[in-house]
C-alpha cells in the first residue's frame, strides 16, 4: 500500500463530514498531538516500569499508535490541500538535500 492509498482509505473512516474547514484542521492537530502524546506515555512507561526494554505486546500497541498518528497526518496533510504522499516526498528530498550539503545535523527549520 503506497501513501496515496492509505490517505484514500483513511478518509472513508473520518467523523467529521460536515463541520467546517477551520474545526477539521483544529480536530486533525489535536489528533496529531493526542496520538503523539499516547506514544510518548507508552515509551515513558516502558522506561520508567521496565527499564526501557519493550516486550513484543508493548512493541503492537506502539505500532497501533504509529497508524494513529498516521491516520491523522494522513487526513491533516488532504485538509491543507496537498497529499500525504508529497509531504513525505518532500521531506526526503529536504533531508537529501541537508545531507549533500552536510547540514543534516545542524538545527533551524530552513537549513
Ligand atoms: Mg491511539
Amino acid at each position: 500500500m503506497d501513501f496515496n492509498e492509505y490517505e484514500e482509505k483513511a478518509k472513508s473512516t473520518a467523523t467529521y463530514d460536515g463541520k467546517n474547514a477551520e474545526y477539521v484542521l483544529m480536530y486533525l492537530t489535536i489528533g496529531i498531538a493526542g496520538e503523539s502524546g499516547e506514544i510518548a506515555e507508552k515509551v515513558k512507561k516502558i522506561m520508567r516500569n521496565h527499564d526501557g526494554v519493550i516486550t513484543d505486546e508493548q512493541r503492537e500497541a506502539l505500532k497501533h499508535e504509529v497508524g494513529d498518528v498516521l491516520w491523522y497526518l494522513s487526513q491533516f496533510s488532504r485538509a491543507l490541500g496537498f497529499s500525504f504522499a508529497d509531504a513525505a516526498e518532500a521531506n526526503l528530498k529536504k533531508l537529501e538535500d541537508r545531507r549533500a550539503r552536510g547540514v543534516i545535523k545542524s538545527s533551524g527549520d530552513n537549513r
